[in-house]
């Protein structure tokens, strides 16, 4: 197999779903900053050989290719399962590792498994199984082995997908210069080229550093002649033209003093802010995405109360060992139920949708649709109060993105700095698999208190946040 750095593989797709340039990067080699291993990227792979040897060790008996060569040994040896087979095609300098090839017949079928619940709309999963085949020469649907035990049968349409991808990334590899592309928060700030992007979009005073504008929009304001946020922040709502995904003068209003704000670090008040009058109760959750027994299990449900003495963390955690995800749920309903009755007037803070989505997630998960203090918490007027709508609704931030963090530790705004200086949600999910995997008790309960004081922190972030609000509408 003659591979060099131009060589595309069929798991570069990752690279080319995230982001054209992302991709580009990974054909060219760029020069960047040493990169530190992301542990949360670890964790993943190293749930994905786990749950890879699971699926090998259903399979009495199979052969691993040891090179392009032996696949094809095995091939036409029909092994009924081939383990790794490696494929090469020369001309179009493309290499892949499905990580099964099962006989079926007189044919063979891609097989490979992946944490993922679900292959719906996941273009790189798609992508990915439908090289294999072509590398494969396979005319049978691929197989997926899902995370939570499933087995799925791919479309023999992703072939488009499949195609699209081997003849962008060819695009990719002869061209010299890295393509044009966007800054989107959630794709740019974990991505390890982060550091070569930013800057850049920001040099240039890019449209797309606007959190009020989509991509789409930028390339209509663009066409427009409006090319940069300073451009946009000297327009009025009322003379913008209505471009693609920015129509209206609301959008449009927002979308300027979003420029404005972000041009000059100003705070702009739009709207007033109703804080209901009670007992507020912040809440955050931390849950586990790759959890195989469900969707997203929450081990830790956690609290910052009122008390005679200023405020107090309680929380409900899921304990290694013997704790179900079932119980866990149950103590959290006994312990908002325990607050319903000592609060007069209690108020759920927190921040995002997130958390109510959870609530209805484990109430369908559980059955407990019609449990008294499931239907209290999501009732339309009911306790959950999102501060992030509330936020948005009332004020433009010199921010790129309306995360908590990102408001919460900027000094010209809240000024909440967490404990612990290597934080945040993917970091805390890391932390409890190393939980799950202590070897000893003392060791378990040390790493349980570190996603604690976390935790705590987020919650005392919301109740900083809180404060800050209130300050804000008292100056005005
Ligand atoms: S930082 Fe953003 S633009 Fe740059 S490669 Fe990553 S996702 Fe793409």
């Amino acid at each position: 197999m003659v591979q060099d750095l131009n060589t595309i593989y069929v798991s570069d797709a990752v690279a080319w779903e995230h982001c054209s340039r992302h991709a580009w990067f990974v054909l060219h080699t760029p020069v960047v900053e040493e990169i530190e291993t992301d542990s949360f990227e670890k964790l993943i792979k190293t749930l994905g050989d786990e749950h890879e040897a699971e699926v090998l060790a259903r399979f009495e008996i199979s052969r691993t290719a040891k090179s392009v060569a032996h696949t094809q040994k095995l091939i036409e040896a029909r092994a009924p399962v081939i383990y790794q087979p490696k494929f090469f095609d020369a001309e179009l300098n493309l290499a892949g590792v499905p990580d099964f090839l099962l006989l079926e017949g007189e044919n063979y079928r891609v097989a490979d498994a992946k944490l993922a619940l679900s292959v719906s709309g996941k273009r790189a999963i798609k992508a990915q199984l439908a090289t294999y085949r072509r590398l494969a020469r396979s005319q049978l649907p691929a197989l997926v082995f899902l995370g939570d035990g499933e087995t799925v049968e791919t479309d023999l349409e992703d072939d488009v997908i499949g195609e699209s991808f081997v003849s962008e990334m060819q695009a990719l590899r002869v061209e010299d210069v890295q393509p044009e592309t966007h800054y989107s928060h959630t794709k740019c700030s974990p991505c390890q080229f982060r550091y070569s992007c930013v800057p850049e979009f920001k040099q240039a005073d890019d449209l797309t550093l606007n959190p009020a504008i989509q991509a789409r929009a930028a390339d209509g304001l663009r066409q427009i002649g409006i090319k940069t946020l300073a451009a946009l922040a000297n327009s009025e709502p009322d003379k913008l033209p209505d471009v693609p995904y920015l129509k209206g003068e609301v959008r449009k209003r927002r979308a300027i003093l979003q420029a404005r704000s972000l041009r000059s670090g100003e705070i702009l008040k739009i709207d007033d802010i109703n804080l209901p009058v009670g007992d507020y109760l912040h809440f955050d959750i931390e849950s586990d995405p790759m959890a195989r027994a469900g969707r997203g299990e929450v081990y830790l449900w956690g609290f910052l109360i009122p008390t005679p003495n200023g405020a107090g963390f309680k929380y409900v955690w899921k304990e290694r060992d013997y704790d179900t995800d079932e119980q866990a749920w149950s103590r959290f309903l006994a312990m908002v139920g325990g607050f319903r009755e000592r609060f007069q007037n209690p108020y759920f803070v927190h921040y995002s949708n997130y958390e109510r989505v959870q609530i209805q997630r484990y109430a369908d998960r559980y059955g407990d649709q019609s449990h008294e203090i499931v239907q209290w918490l999501l009732a339309d007027a009911g306790p959950l109060l999102d501060l992030r709508t509330l936020v948005k609704d009332a004020y433009i931030l010199p921010l790129l993105s309306y995360g908590l963090k990102m408001i919460c530790r900027d000094p010209r705004l809240v000024n909440f700095q967490w404990r612990l200086d290597e934080s945040g949600s993917q970091w805390s999910v890391v932390r409890y698999y190393d939980y799950l995997d202590a070897s000893n008790d003392a060791a378990a309960a040390e790493i349980k208190a570190e996603i604690l004081t976390y935790n705590e922190d987020d919650v005392r972030a919301t109740h900083a946040l809180t404060q800050w609000l209130e300050s804000m509408e008292n100056e005005t």
